[in-house]
Order: structure tokens, then sequence, then C-alpha cells
């Protein structure tokens, strides 16, 4: 597997993984790591507080959206980024989110979504169970590692 940016794997978590497969790999690999569900304030889908260590995943979500949560709060917590607060855009964020989409993705179902569904975002997150946003993170990191 090409972990692409991390000097070494920093998760083992796989593209394929559900939401609750992730959560049983952190018991054993993390297990000072607190995870749990909460209804979370406004839109936040999760947070990661570092005084507690502790990554909240709102409740109310589907499964897509609690697995695509809990990975980008695992890179913040694997950072030490505290987003108790909320993400709050910024380099953090942009690095935050191009490592969550490099960790949900498997480049090789990418590149068959994107042929079979003609690049339409919708239909290529529904195939690889991310969220759009995941995919726009994925395309911009793909589009800018051509250009680097
Ligand atoms: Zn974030």
């Amino acid at each position: 597997m090409n972990y692409g940016w991390q000097k070494e794997p920093l998760l083992p978590l796989s593209p394929r993984m559900s939401y609750g497969q992730m959560r049983m790999i952190l018991y054993q690999v993390a297990p000072d790591l607190h995870v749990a569900s909460a209804r979370l304030p406004g839109k936040l889908d999760g947070i990661y507080c570092l005084a507690t260590n502790t990554v909240l995943i709102d409740r109310r979500i589907t499964y897509t959206r609690k697995r695509c949560a809990l990975v980008h709060e695992l890179v913040h917590w694997r950072h030490g980024d505290d987003t108790s607060n909320g993400c709050n855009g910024g380099k953090l964020e942009q690095r935050c989110r191009r490592e969550t989409a490099i960790l949900l993705i498997d480049p090789a179902e990418y590149a068959l979504a994107e042929r079979m569904y003609d690049s339409n975002p919708y239909q290529i997150a529904a195939e690889l169970n991310v969220t759009v946003q995941v995919i726009e993170d994925y395309k911009n990191w793909l589009h800018d590692s051509v250009a680097a």
C-alpha cells in the first residue's frame, strides 16, 4: 500500500473499512483515545478535544459521513490539532482534508469510478462510500501532485 504523504502508516485504516470496523481497530491501536458519539452543535460532524483526548462524532449523521468525520478527526488527533470549537480553516485544515481523502480513497478504485461515472462527483462519492467533499479534496490533491 502506498501511504503517500505519510512517513510511516499513521493509522491502520483502509479505504473500505466501515465506521464500526474503524472504531474496533482504534480500541486496539489507540487505547488512550476516547471516541464517542454525541449531539454536536450546528453543522459539526466531528470534533477532537486535545485536553481530554476525545473524538466526538455527531450521532445523527449517516454512516458515510461518520466514517469521513472519524478519519478527519483522527488526522487532527495525530497532528495534535485541537478542534473542540470546530475546524477553523487555514493551512492545518487543508492538510487535514488532504490527508483524510488519501486515507479514505483507494487510487485504483477512484480511477475506475471516475471512468465509470464520467467524473460525476456525486456518483463517485456514493460508489466509494465517502462524502462529495472528500472526493473534491482528493481531486484537488491529485491535481496538485501532478502540477508539482
Ligand atoms: Zn478539520
